[in-house]
Protein backbone atom coordinates (compact mmCIF):
# COMPACT_ATOMS: atom_id res chain seq x y z
CA UNK A 1 0.00 0.00 0.00
CA UNK A 2 1.03 3.81 -0.87
CA UNK A 3 1.77 6.29 1.46
CA UNK A 4 -1.22 8.32 0.50
CA UNK A 5 -3.42 5.63 0.36
CA UNK A 6 -6.01 6.15 3.12
CA UNK A 7 -5.92 3.72 6.06
CA UNK A 8 -9.91 3.87 6.29
CA UNK A 9 -11.96 4.47 3.88
CA UNK A 10 -16.43 4.20 3.71
CA UNK A 11 -18.29 3.78 0.79
CA UNK A 12 -21.79 5.13 0.89
CA UNK A 13 -22.14 3.33 4.08
CA UNK A 14 -25.63 2.41 5.68
CA UNK A 15 -26.89 1.00 8.90
CA UNK A 16 -30.65 0.72 9.46
CA UNK A 17 -32.33 -0.12 12.24
CA UNK A 18 -35.92 -1.07 10.83
CA UNK A 19 -36.90 1.60 9.12
CA UNK A 20 -34.78 4.21 10.92
CA UNK A 21 -31.62 5.42 9.30
CA UNK A 22 -28.84 5.81 11.79
CA UNK A 23 -25.83 6.09 9.08
CA UNK A 24 -26.95 7.45 5.70
CA UNK A 25 -24.29 6.71 2.90
CA UNK A 26 -21.09 7.72 4.60
CA UNK A 27 -17.91 8.10 2.82
CA UNK A 28 -15.06 8.79 5.13
CA UNK A 29 -11.68 8.69 4.57
CA UNK A 30 -8.67 8.69 6.93
CA UNK A 31 -5.12 9.11 5.85
CA UNK A 32 -2.44 7.00 7.53
CA UNK A 33 -1.07 8.90 10.61
CA UNK A 34 -4.13 11.47 10.89
CA UNK A 35 -5.73 12.22 14.50
CA UNK A 36 -8.88 12.69 13.46
CA UNK A 37 -12.23 13.86 15.69
CA UNK A 38 -15.73 12.68 15.30
CA UNK A 39 -18.21 15.29 16.28
CA UNK A 40 -21.86 15.89 16.21
CA UNK A 41 -24.95 15.81 18.35
CA UNK A 42 -26.30 12.90 20.43
CA UNK A 43 -28.00 10.78 17.86
CA UNK A 44 -25.84 11.67 14.93
CA UNK A 45 -24.59 8.32 14.72
CA UNK A 46 -21.15 8.41 16.08
CA UNK A 47 -21.22 5.51 17.72
CA UNK A 48 -23.09 3.17 15.15
CA UNK A 49 -20.06 4.16 12.95
CA UNK A 50 -18.05 3.02 15.07
CA UNK A 51 -19.72 -0.08 15.45
CA UNK A 52 -19.45 -0.60 11.80
CA UNK A 53 -16.16 -0.14 11.38
CA UNK A 54 -15.08 -2.13 13.90
CA UNK A 55 -17.26 -4.88 12.86
CA UNK A 56 -19.44 -5.15 16.02
CA UNK A 57 -22.97 -4.40 13.45
CA UNK A 58 -23.01 -5.45 10.11
CA UNK A 59 -23.54 -3.09 7.09
CA UNK A 60 -26.82 -2.68 6.00
CA UNK A 61 -25.43 -1.28 2.74
CA UNK A 62 -21.96 -0.21 1.47
CA UNK A 63 -18.29 -1.04 1.80
CA UNK A 64 -15.39 -0.22 4.18
CA UNK A 65 -11.92 -0.64 2.99
CA UNK A 66 -9.01 -0.59 5.72
CA UNK A 67 -5.35 -0.13 4.02
CA UNK A 68 -6.30 -0.65 0.61
CA UNK A 69 -8.74 -4.05 1.24
CA UNK A 70 -12.07 -4.28 1.57
CA UNK A 71 -12.97 -5.57 5.11
CA UNK A 72 -17.03 -4.76 5.15
CA UNK A 73 -17.82 -8.46 6.42
CA UNK A 74 -14.89 -9.51 8.26
CA UNK A 75 -15.84 -10.50 11.86
CA UNK A 76 -14.07 -7.89 14.34
CA UNK A 77 -11.39 -10.05 15.51
CA UNK A 78 -10.31 -10.42 12.11
CA UNK A 79 -10.36 -6.77 11.88
CA UNK A 80 -8.41 -6.67 14.98
CA UNK A 81 -5.94 -8.80 13.75
CA UNK A 82 -5.75 -6.91 10.55
CA UNK A 83 -4.54 -3.70 12.98
CA UNK A 84 -8.20 -2.04 13.84
CA UNK A 85 -7.81 -2.09 17.44
CA UNK A 86 -10.65 -0.33 19.58
CA UNK A 87 -10.58 1.03 23.34
CA UNK A 88 -13.34 -0.06 25.32
CA UNK A 89 -12.25 2.24 28.71
CA UNK A 90 -12.87 -0.51 31.43
CA UNK A 91 -14.50 -3.11 29.63
CA UNK A 92 -11.25 -4.86 27.82
CA UNK A 93 -9.35 -5.57 31.33
CA UNK A 94 -9.72 -8.53 33.75
CA UNK A 95 -10.13 -7.23 37.05
CA UNK A 96 -8.82 -10.54 38.67
CA UNK A 97 -5.95 -10.47 36.57
CA UNK A 98 -2.60 -8.33 36.90
CA UNK A 99 -1.35 -6.10 34.58
CA UNK A 100 1.38 -7.97 33.02
CA UNK A 101 -1.53 -10.86 32.50
CA UNK A 102 -3.75 -7.92 30.97
CA UNK A 103 -0.83 -7.26 28.74
CA UNK A 104 0.73 -10.40 27.71
CA UNK A 105 -3.32 -11.95 27.13
CA UNK A 106 -3.76 -9.29 24.49
CA UNK A 107 -0.57 -9.63 23.16
CA UNK A 108 -1.12 -13.16 22.34
CA UNK A 109 -4.99 -14.23 22.03
CA UNK A 110 -6.38 -11.06 20.04
CA UNK A 111 -3.44 -9.04 18.37
CA UNK A 112 -2.13 -9.32 14.87
CA UNK A 113 0.73 -11.95 16.35
CA UNK A 114 -1.18 -14.49 17.91
CA UNK A 115 0.67 -17.09 20.14
CA UNK A 116 -0.79 -20.62 21.23
CA UNK A 117 0.21 -21.49 24.71
CA UNK A 118 -0.68 -24.95 24.69
CA UNK A 119 0.28 -25.42 20.84
CA UNK A 120 3.54 -24.80 22.06
CA UNK A 121 3.70 -27.24 25.09
CA UNK A 122 3.95 -29.81 22.09
CA UNK A 123 6.17 -27.67 19.57
CA UNK A 124 9.14 -25.62 22.15
CA UNK A 125 9.26 -22.44 20.58
CA UNK A 126 11.57 -18.82 21.34
CA UNK A 127 7.98 -17.23 21.05
CA UNK A 128 7.22 -17.31 24.58
CA UNK A 129 9.99 -15.28 25.20
CA UNK A 130 9.37 -13.40 22.70
CA UNK A 131 5.86 -12.58 24.05
CA UNK A 132 7.46 -11.36 27.65
CA UNK A 133 9.58 -9.07 25.99
CA UNK A 134 7.04 -7.57 24.10
CA UNK A 135 4.84 -7.17 27.24
CA UNK A 136 7.49 -5.34 29.04
CA UNK A 137 7.90 -3.14 26.39
CA UNK A 138 4.88 -2.08 26.24
CA UNK A 139 4.52 -2.04 30.16
CA UNK A 140 7.39 0.29 29.85
CA UNK A 141 5.67 2.42 27.28
CA UNK A 142 2.57 3.14 29.44
CA UNK A 143 4.35 3.67 32.26
CA UNK A 144 2.90 1.33 34.54
CA UNK A 145 6.50 -1.49 35.18
CA UNK A 146 6.23 -0.60 38.58
CA UNK A 147 3.12 -1.74 38.95
CA UNK A 148 3.44 -4.97 36.60
CA UNK A 149 2.15 -7.51 39.18
CA UNK A 150 -0.58 -5.70 40.82
CA UNK A 151 -4.39 -6.84 40.10
CA UNK A 152 -5.71 -4.50 37.61
CA UNK A 153 -8.76 -4.23 40.26
CA UNK A 154 -6.10 -2.81 42.92
CA UNK A 155 -5.00 0.52 40.50
CA UNK A 156 -5.98 3.47 40.75
CA UNK A 157 -8.18 5.24 39.11
CA UNK A 158 -5.24 6.68 36.48
CA UNK A 159 -2.95 3.54 36.31
CA UNK A 160 -6.15 1.72 34.75
CA UNK A 161 -6.74 4.07 31.65
CA UNK A 162 -2.83 3.46 31.18
CA UNK A 163 -4.02 -0.09 31.59
CA UNK A 164 -6.54 0.05 29.07
CA UNK A 165 -4.18 1.72 26.40
CA UNK A 166 -1.97 -0.86 26.93
CA UNK A 167 -4.15 -3.21 26.28
CA UNK A 168 -5.30 -1.78 22.76
CA UNK A 169 -1.22 -1.34 22.06
CA UNK A 170 -0.91 -5.14 22.31
CA UNK A 171 -3.22 -6.08 19.68
CA UNK A 172 -0.81 -3.99 17.64
CA UNK A 173 -2.91 -1.31 16.13
CA UNK A 174 -2.41 0.77 12.93
CA UNK A 175 -6.07 2.50 13.79
CA UNK A 176 -7.29 3.00 17.19
CA UNK A 177 -11.24 3.80 17.89
CA UNK A 178 -11.23 5.74 21.05
CA UNK A 179 -15.49 6.70 22.04
CA UNK A 180 -15.48 9.18 24.33
CA UNK A 181 -12.24 8.51 26.00
CA UNK A 182 -12.96 11.21 28.65
CA UNK A 183 -16.53 10.78 29.20
CA UNK A 184 -17.18 11.41 33.09
CA UNK A 185 -13.54 12.86 33.69
CA UNK A 186 -12.26 15.59 35.67
CA UNK A 187 -10.70 18.62 33.89
CA UNK A 188 -7.07 16.75 34.82
CA UNK A 189 -8.21 13.52 34.43
CA UNK A 190 -9.14 14.57 31.05
CA UNK A 191 -5.66 16.61 30.20
CA UNK A 192 -4.03 13.64 31.09
CA UNK A 193 -5.71 11.35 29.23
CA UNK A 194 -5.22 13.11 26.17
CA UNK A 195 -1.43 13.51 27.06
CA UNK A 196 -1.25 9.53 27.52
CA UNK A 197 -3.08 9.10 24.25
CA UNK A 198 -0.48 11.44 22.10
CA UNK A 199 2.48 10.41 24.07
CA UNK A 200 2.24 6.22 23.33
CA UNK A 201 -0.20 6.26 20.49
CA UNK A 202 2.45 8.21 18.29
CA UNK A 203 2.70 5.51 15.43
CA UNK A 204 -1.25 5.11 15.44
CA UNK A 205 -3.79 6.84 13.33
CA UNK A 206 -6.20 8.03 15.69
CA UNK A 207 -10.14 8.34 15.13
CA UNK A 208 -11.84 9.50 18.80
CA UNK A 209 -15.43 10.41 19.00
CA UNK A 210 -15.40 13.57 21.18
CA UNK A 211 -17.97 15.93 23.01
CA UNK A 212 -15.89 18.32 24.29
CA UNK A 213 -15.13 20.88 21.50
CA UNK A 214 -12.29 22.60 23.03
CA UNK A 215 -10.30 19.48 23.32
CA UNK A 216 -11.73 18.15 19.60
CA UNK A 217 -10.40 21.54 18.42
CA UNK A 218 -6.97 21.53 19.84
CA UNK A 219 -5.91 18.21 18.99
CA UNK A 220 -7.86 17.67 15.84
CA UNK A 221 -5.90 17.70 12.17
CA UNK A 222 -9.02 17.10 10.58
CA UNK A 223 -12.77 16.67 11.92
CA UNK A 224 -15.87 15.25 10.84
CA UNK A 225 -18.85 16.38 11.97
CA UNK A 226 -22.10 14.04 12.08
CA UNK A 227 -25.85 15.07 11.86
CA UNK A 228 -28.43 12.60 11.41
CA UNK A 229 -26.82 9.77 10.00
CA UNK A 230 -24.50 12.07 7.24
CA UNK A 231 -21.42 13.97 7.20
CA UNK A 232 -22.24 17.34 7.56
CA UNK A 233 -19.10 18.66 7.43
CA UNK A 234 -15.36 18.04 7.58
CA UNK A 235 -12.24 19.46 7.88
CA UNK A 236 -9.29 21.35 9.84
CA UNK A 237 -10.07 22.91 13.12
CA UNK A 238 -10.22 26.38 11.62
CA UNK A 239 -12.53 25.14 8.32
CA UNK A 240 -14.82 23.40 10.67
CA UNK A 241 -15.19 26.72 13.00
CA UNK A 242 -16.05 28.99 10.47
CA UNK A 243 -18.45 26.57 8.33
CA UNK A 244 -21.84 27.96 8.42
CA UNK A 245 -23.71 24.87 8.32
CA UNK A 246 -21.73 23.76 11.21
CA UNK A 247 -22.87 27.18 13.09
CA UNK A 248 -26.28 26.22 12.36
CA UNK A 249 -26.81 22.98 13.05
CA UNK A 250 -24.69 21.86 16.31
CA UNK A 251 -22.62 25.17 17.51
CA UNK A 252 -26.02 27.07 17.70
CA UNK A 253 -25.16 29.66 15.29
P1 LIG B 1 -24.31 8.99 18.73
O1 LIG B 1 -23.19 8.08 19.07
O2 LIG B 1 -23.95 10.03 17.73
O3 LIG B 1 -24.97 9.60 19.95
P2 LIG B 1 -25.61 6.54 17.96
O4 LIG B 1 -24.80 6.00 16.86
O5 LIG B 1 -25.43 5.93 19.31
O6 LIG B 1 -25.44 8.12 18.02
O7 LIG B 1 -27.15 6.41 17.58
C1 LIG B 1 -27.66 6.93 16.37
C2 LIG B 1 -29.14 6.63 16.32
O8 LIG B 1 -29.33 5.22 16.10
C3 LIG B 1 -29.88 6.98 17.60
O9 LIG B 1 -31.14 7.52 17.25
C4 LIG B 1 -30.04 5.64 18.28
O10 LIG B 1 -31.21 5.61 19.07
C5 LIG B 1 -30.14 4.68 17.12
N1 LIG B 1 -29.61 3.36 17.48
C6 LIG B 1 -28.34 3.08 17.81
N2 LIG B 1 -28.17 1.77 18.04
C7 LIG B 1 -29.40 1.19 17.85
C8 LIG B 1 -29.91 -0.14 17.93
N3 LIG B 1 -29.10 -1.17 18.25
N4 LIG B 1 -31.21 -0.34 17.66
C9 LIG B 1 -32.02 0.68 17.32
N5 LIG B 1 -31.61 1.96 17.22
C10 LIG B 1 -30.31 2.22 17.48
Amino acid sequence: STTDEPILRTENLVKKFGQFTATDRVDLTVRRGEFRCIIGPNGAGKTTLFNLVSGALPVTDGSIYFDGEEITTLSPSQRVRRGIGRSFQISNIFGGLTVRENVRLAAQSIGRDQYNAVESLFKPTDRYDEMNDRTDRILDRVGLADVADETADALAYGDKRRLEIGVVLATDPDLVLFDEPTAGMSVEETQETIDLIEEVLVDQTLLLIEHDIELVMELSDRITVLNRGQILAEGTPEEIAENQDVQDAYLGG
